[in-house]
């Protein structure tokens, strides 16, 4: 399903890089403009020091970009087509459907290895099940946005508009609650189905919405190579993009630290997107959430000792 970018930009989007995290090669200049942002703004300063990278050879990060979302612009050109801001040969990795036991903290332990970062997408569901798994994520630095309450398909027809509306928003009030803080204005549809009016809502909420530039189909993979071979060959055709992949899933954590390598043996460089504010969720439905999946209250809870990176 194809929208027409228009729709999709009430408010200006800026984008700009910040520093240098782990990488081995020079900072890039600043020079990620979109059109509808010309204004270079200032660079982030480092939150603080990052912990050098043990691995000489790591795939490290080229670049941060922080995103303003006033308006909710969107990326990823299978769906949205305005913000062109990658290089040639850079990557955004995403990650969607965890947190999940085994794979997800088995993606971390890969991306770690390779002092590198991604996007998770989040579902609220999997969040309340597993929130020390979505915390270790958070705590690792990677940048978590969500992606639903339970994964519903928006366009089904079936759904009121109150209830789409509530699909979004019990998955951002569950991830803030597992996390104990609030996670980036980052979302991604199920199924990358986009319901024009949830486009619209999302915009009306500042939340930037995710499609991708490849589909790595791990979820069809019969095997980790499978994973590998798909994306590199998209990715050697496209030659930059957002690329999506689920944590959730088990050929996809298998087959990660070959990919990162062939990624690094590609020359390709992995560009971090953080959001410039958290997302703000809304206090009825962190109500909801409390109330439908018998969590504890958040001031029941210990505060969470996680320092997010902002930048590196
Ligand atoms: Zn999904």
């Amino acid at each position: 399903m194809r929208i027409a970018a228009g729709l999709l930009f009430a408010g200006a989007v800026s984008l700009y890089a910040s520093g240098l995290a782990w990488s081995q090669t020079p900072a890039a200049p600043a020079t990620a403009t979109p059109q509808a942002a010309p204004a270079p703004a200032p660079a982030v300063a480092p939150a603080s020091p990052k912990a050098a990278c043990a691995n000489p050879n790591a795939l490290g990060i080229a670049r941060v970009v922080e995103i303003d979302t006033t308006g909710g612009p969107g990326f990823g050109f299978e769906h949205f087509k305005q913000l062109d801001f990658l290089r040639d040969h850079e990557v955004v990795l995403t990650f969607d459907d965890g947190p999940w036991p085994l794979n997800t903290p088995s993606v971390l332990k890969t991306l770690a290895d390779e002092c590198t970062t991604g996007i998770f997408f989040s579902i609220g569901k999997h969040a309340t099940y597993y929130p020390e798994i979505l915390k270790q994520v958070y705590a690792a630095g990677h940048t978590v946005g969500t992606h639903t309450w339970s994964h519903a398909t928006l366009t089904n027809k079936k759904l009121t508009e109150d209830q789409r509306k509530e699909e979004i928003e019990k998955g951002i009030s569950a991830v803030k609650w597992a996390l104990g803080t609030a996670p980036s204005p980052f979302f991604r549809f199920p199924a990358l189905q986009h319901p024009p009016e949830m486009v619209t809502y999302l915009g009306s909420r500042n939340i930037a919405m995710f499609s991708c530039d490849l589909d790595s189909f791990d979820f069809k993979a019969r095997n980790p190579k499978q994973v590998i071979d798909v994306t590199m060959k998209k990715l050697d055709q496209l030659g930059k993009g957002i690329i999506l992949m689920h944590d959730f899933h088990k050929h996809t954590a298998e087959a990660l630290p070959e990919l990162l390598h062939r990624l690094k043996a590609g020359g390709y460089k992995v560009v971090k997107m953080i959001a410039k504010a958290p997302v703000q969720s809304l206090p009825q439905y962190d109500d909801e959430i409390l109330k439908d999946a018998k969590l504890p209250t958040l001031s029941a809870r210990p505060v969470s000792s996680v320092v997010q990176t902002i930048s590196e």
